[in-house]
């Protein structure tokens, strides 16, 4: 006989997993699918954001920074050490120990949630029943209540750069370089681009990343993206905008890179080229012919506000649905669908997700830039707050960016909040908890903060505002 579950989950990923151990929260039946297979031929819940996106990426980021200081910072706070070395192998392999306790973990929370967690493929089939069959097994037929489908995204592959074993590598493959290249190139500026050309580049490489787009960081608040942009510059990463790649194959000299630019045709080779154009939903084998599953043209399932599907009882959750492509925006989302399931009230406010770069400086964002402010025609002011002038960003040696806070005039709303500067990832939750509860500037601008903290900086930009900041 075949098994049954009240929800059956296909995905592990921070949407998925996430999804799962809600829906065993509140006391249902849950089995949870995945097959994701490691380089080593293993296979490891966790998803992309664990295995090969959020965590390895944050993990070589925080080594190569504290290399990049010790070898340029540490003089001026009079530590003396001799010219620092990077032991590339050493990194590799603290970065793979995280990630495996993390993946470990999660396998662990499933089994202490007490969910199945079946390793193999899963496939919608219709009525609700799922198709998994296990890594080197059958085919199975399993019945559910309800189903979760959280399956992600995957790279999308440049037709004139395909992928090339070890040469012309997607952002997983720049995750797993076992030696500096003497040149990069990176195709994308965006989030993924602009993280692991920072890697390398600290570690030592020239790295050139090539943007299609004129503007820089178009999805965030101008002021933010030039003072990124004028850092950025001065660390060496050389982006050039309006540079679309035509054609790139790998040879004996390296990879040939050609592309054009408002003055004609350019070409350069790089050692390794990461191609960080942009990610598209995954739902290869995922859905049976008469799954009754919507998709749209870019392939995203298509889902309502609440995560519905076409299919009653089937959620979609993660990157294979609309909206930023980002861990936690799917993590709520598979806590919504899982309390809704459950019979509770629940809904997801999409319009103040963080989003966050970890550059250095890193850079965070909530709400609407200033632009899409001036566009929707509300009267706003702003006030910014420059890490210049905080005593705490003055002792981390680490003055460069600001707080900007865009806020409406008629009732003082917090409309936007865009920070570029040190441990931005981290200030941006208070915008976030602010605006999630309606914050008028003038409540961020009568509630206490730590001297001397870099959240002063927040506290002062949003005096700034009113044209009241104390210490600028
Ligand atoms: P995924 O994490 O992709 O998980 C989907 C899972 O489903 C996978 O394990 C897959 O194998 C499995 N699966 C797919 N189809 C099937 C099937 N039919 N049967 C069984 N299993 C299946 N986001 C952030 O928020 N912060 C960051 O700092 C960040 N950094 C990133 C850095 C990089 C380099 C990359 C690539 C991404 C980064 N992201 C970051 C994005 C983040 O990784 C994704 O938004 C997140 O992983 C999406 O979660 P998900 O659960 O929807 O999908």
């Amino acid at each position: 006989m075949s098994k049954s579950f009240d929800v059956v989950v296909i995905g592990a990923g921070p949407a998925g997993y996430v999804a799962a151990i809600r829906a065993a929260q509140h006391g249902l039946k849950v089995a949870c699918i995945d097959e994701w297979k490691n380089h080593d031929g293993k296979n490891a819940f966790g998803g992309t954001c664990l295995n090969a996106g959020c965590i390895p990426s944050k993990a070589l980021l925080e080594s190569s920074e504290l290399y990049h200081r010790a070898a340029h910072e540490f003089k001026k706070h009079g530590i003396r050490v001799s010219e620092p070395t990077m032991d590339i192998a050493a990194m590799q392999k603290r970065k793979a120990g995280i990630v495996r306790q993390l993946t470990g973990g999660i396998a662990g929370l499933l089994k202490a949630n007490k969910i199945e967690g079946l390793v193999g493929h899963g496939k919608l089939l219709a009525g609700k029943q799922v198709e998994f069959t296990p890594v080197d097994g059958k085919p199975e037929t399993i019945n559910a209540k309800h189903v979760i489908l959280a399956t992600g995204s995957t790279p999308i592959e440049l037709k004139v750069a395909p992928w090339t074993d070890g040469s012309i590598v997607d952002s997983w493959g720049a995750l797993e370089f076992d030696a500096v290249p003497k040149t990069l190139g990176v195709v994308g500026a965006g989030v993924i681009g602009l993280e692991l050309g920072s890697v390398w580049a600290r570690l030592g490489a020239k790295v050139t990343i090539l943007e299609a787009m004129d503007d820089f960081l178009s999805m965030a608040d101008r002021d933010v993206a030039r003072v990124a942009a004028k850092e950025f510059k001065s660390q060496g990463l050389d982006i050039k905008l309006g540079a679309k790649v035509t054609a790139a194959k790998a040879g004996s000299k390296g990879v040939k890179v050609d592309y054009d630019d408002k003055d004609g045709k350019q070409s350069m080779t790089v050692e390794k080229l990461v191609v960080a154009v942009g990610r598209r939903p995954f739902t290869d084998g995922l859905l049976a012919d008469n799954a009754g599953i919507d998709t749209d043209e870019r392939g995203f399932i298509k889902v309502d506000d609440e995560c519905r599907t076409s299919v009653p009882g089937v959620y979609a959750v993660g990157d294979c649905v609309r909206g930023p492509m980002l861990a936690h925006k799917g993590s709520e989302e598979g806590v919504m669908a899982a309390d809704l399931i459950a019979g509770e009230v629940a809904e997801l406010n999409y319009d103040v997700i963080p989003s966050v770069i970890y550059t250095s400086p890193e850079i965070a964002w909530v709400g609407k830039t200033e632009d899409e402010v001036k566009k929707s025609g509300r009267e706003y002011k702003t006030g910014s707050f420059p890490f210049a002038a905080s005593g705490r960003a003055k002792a981390m040696e680490q003055t460069a960016g600001m707080v900007k806070i865009v806020s409406a005039v008629d009732d003082d709303e917090v409309l936007g909040v865009h920070i570029v500067g040190p441990m931005a990832g981290e200030l941006i939750s208070e915008a976030v908890l602010a605006m999630e509860f309606s914050a008028s500037t003038e409540d961020i601008q009568r509630t206490v903060h730590a001297h001397p903290s870099l959240t002063e900086a927040m506290h002062e930009a949003a005096l700034a505002v009113d044209n009241r900041a104390l210490n600028y």
